[in-house]
């Protein structure tokens, strides 16, 4: 496994496989690796000839009050994970050679960009859509896998794609979890054990949801409000938001009909960690 550090290197070596006809597959991730990220690698490497993993912690999508400089970044161990998991190139830039002093253009994203983690993130679309913009331009990848972990994120860089006719196949992944059904993310190490236990409660809520549609319930708003009510009175914990989008256009629904395929996306509060999670439904 190479480690490159320079953009412009990166764009050699990218453009290189691709005059030699291979397939590159790309996973972008801010590091801290865990299970989650090594099964995007896994099928990367099931659909690519060459992977190529980026680490980089992007301040452009973080807020003034999160946790960029806490943000974990265990850059060893995860050159020995990115290797075992048989990353060919590993491409974890400084800073100052995405984002140069001078740097001025940014990419804003529309309507989705705004509702729900947008919303309560402002501008973080905006510095997740110029970063995963400007490595899909270093790396030239034909496919790019990301997590449905990060369900919106996932809409918004579908939605880049089209806007700006990527020519790049988006790969969702399916989302890992602990035994105990709590989402794998590199922010679970804030929580304590106890927070960590509670925590299980947005999994628990999409349990629940899965049996009120399995039971033909059509009221998506009350099954919301339910879980919003299961969190809420699990101690340490505080929603955020509770709600059943339509996995078309990512807007709030309100009947469930036939056939038609739905997403609960959930945040709550753990303590002090902001957690979120998501399940598709049909109907
Ligand atoms: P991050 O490092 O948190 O920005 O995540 C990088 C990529 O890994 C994104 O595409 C995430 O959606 C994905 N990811 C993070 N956690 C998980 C998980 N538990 N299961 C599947 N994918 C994940």
């Amino acid at each position: 496994m190479q480690i490159i550090t320079e953009p412009c290197q990166m764009q050699a070596i990218a453009e290189k496989l691709r005059l030699n006809r291979q397939l590159i597959g790309v996973v972008m991730t801010m590091g801290a690796l865990h299970e989650g990220h090594l099964s995007l690698v896994k099928l990367a490497r099931q659909s690519a000839g060459t992977v190529i993993l980026t680490i980089f912690v992007n301040p452009s999508q973080f807020g003034l009050d999160e946790d960029l400089h806490q943000y974990p970044r265990p850059f060893e161990q995860d050159v020995a994970l990115a290797k075992a998991a048989g990353v060919d190139y590993l491409f974890a830039p400084e800073t100052e050679s995405i984002y140069p002093k001078n740097h001025q253009t940014t990419l804003e994203c529309g309507a989705l960009g705004k509702r729900l983690e947008g919303e309560r993130r402002p501008g973080h679309f905006n510095g997740v859509a110029t970063i995963v913009t400007k490595l899909f331009h270093i790396t030239k990848p034909h496919r790019a896998i990301f997590g449905e972990k990060d369900a919106q994120q996932l809409a918004i860089i579908r939605q880049i794609v089209t806007d700006l006719d990527l020519d790049i196949t988006i790969v969702a992944a399916p989302i890992v979890r602990e035994e105990s059904g709590l989402a794998v993310s590199s922010r679970n190490i804030y929580l304590s054990n106890q927070e960590r236990s509670a925590a299980t409660i947005l999994y628990q809520g999409i349990c629940h949801a899965e049996k009120c549609i399995a039971g033909k319930m059509k009221n998506l708003p009350a099954i919301a409000a339910e879980i919003e009510q299961m969190i809420g009175s699990t101690p340490g914990c505080r929603p955020d938001y509770v709600v059943f989008v339509d996995e078309e256009r990512f807007l709030p629904a309100d009947t469930a009909e036939e056939e038609k395929e739905y997403r609960l996306l959930l945040a709550a509060w753990c303590g002090t960690v902001r957690l979120i999670d998501n399940s598709k439904f049909r109907a």
